[in-house]
């Protein structure tokens, strides 16, 4: 079945239902943030009889200049819902466990394939955030949808945040295409930007700090454990610690980069990210997973820390002897 006979399946379950709830994954960032609060606006403002949800339980501070996420509902109203899951892989990463419960799932996603959980599934791989599916999916039926500022906005902030700021490969025209249709809604970016890029003084310290001690391996991963103690020391959760992934991205022949971020239940968080080279493997060995180019994954000890960045160092010394193009 090609991708718009999924969307025009997923337009029609929507109609079917008088409830739905959206759900999105763990640790929220920007795009399952701006897809999951979009898509509501988007379906509330289309079919104002319905009643559409957005539920997740964790929280993320930088993000709370968007629309807000609705409280938890008791469990027994998912049993006659729709439940969509979006931009979420595989379903132990969904932030909200009563999603199960929902008469129907639907999974919307572009990260790499994992799990089929819904009874349909739409998953580009291709597309760099799954905003851009929720804004294509609007203008796909943008006879029956309506759009708002709302929306716009949400949808705006998963685009921009999961590309980098439109930096990434995975722009293309059309994801521009899709950016200026939301541009069209009042957005004001110079307040959006200011809420994405503001920091307050305690993180710029750390961030001072992960400059002074990065490490590099012989063919240039650079990599810093953000220690309990660092983030004691600034006065910072490992959320706000873990921000600090993108501070070593430019360095010239440092094609792989990874923080390792003490939490709180004593395991230690590795945000991996590349230029280039893909590191999504090294995600998938260490208990994690996600793109060619920006994984997740869990470490347990300064061992596995170790080995990890081992395991990326010898896909970087790979990668250099092969290509000679990177910078
Ligand atoms: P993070 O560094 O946590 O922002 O993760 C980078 C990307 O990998 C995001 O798109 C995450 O959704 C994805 N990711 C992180 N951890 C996992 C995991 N355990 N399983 C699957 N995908 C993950």
């Amino acid at each position: 079945m090609n991708n718009l006979e999924i969307k025009k399946q997923i337009l029609e379950k929507i109609k079917e239902y008088s409830k739905i709830i959206i759900c999105r994954h763990i640790r929220p960032d920007g795009d399952c943030m701006g897809s999951t609060i979009g898509l509501r606006e988007i379906l509330r403002a289309s079919f104002p009889d319905k009643k559409v949800y957005s539920i997740g339980n964790q929280k993320a501070d930088y993000l709370k200049f968007l629309p807000a996420e609705d409280e938890s509902i008791p469990e027994s109203e998912y049993i006659e819902a729709l439940v969509i899951v979006v931009d979420t892989a595989n379903s132990d990463r969904i932030d909200n466990p009563l999603y199960s419960r929902g008469k129907e799932i639907i999974k919307i996603d572009h990260h790499i394939r994992v799990e089929d959980f819904g009874a349909i599934n739409y998953v580009d791989e291709e597309i760099p955030a799954t905003a851009c599916i929720i804004t294509e999916f609007y203008n796909d039926f943008k006879d029956e949808l309506v759009m708002n500022e709302k929306a716009a906005l949400a949808l705006y902030v998963g685009i921009t945040t999961d590309t980098g700021r439109f930096r990434y490969r995975g722009v293309t025209s059309n994801v521009l295409r899709l950016a200026a249709i939301l541009l069209d809604y009042n957005l004001d970016l110079e307040r959006i930007y200011s809420n994405l890029y503001l920091k307050d003084v305690d993180s710029l310290k750390l961030q001072g700090e992960v400059y002074k001690k990065f490490k590099s391996t012989p063919h240039g991963v650079l990599y810093i454990h953000i220690t309990s103690k660092m983030q004691r020391r600034y006065n910072l959760t490992p959320e706000e610690a873990a921000a600090m992934v993108n501070s070593l991205d430019s360095v010239k022949g440092s094609l792989i980069w990874i923080i390792f971020v003490d939490q709180k239940d004593k395991t230690i968080r590795a945000r991996i990210r590349s230029r280039f080279v893909s590191i999504d493997t090294v995600g998938n060995k260490y208990r994690g997973g996600g793109h060619a180019n920006a994984a997740g994954a869990t470490v347990y000890n300064k061992k596995e820390i170790k080995a990890l960045v081992l395991m990326a160092d010898e896909i970087l010394k790979d990668y250099k002897e092969k290509e000679t193009d990177w910078l």
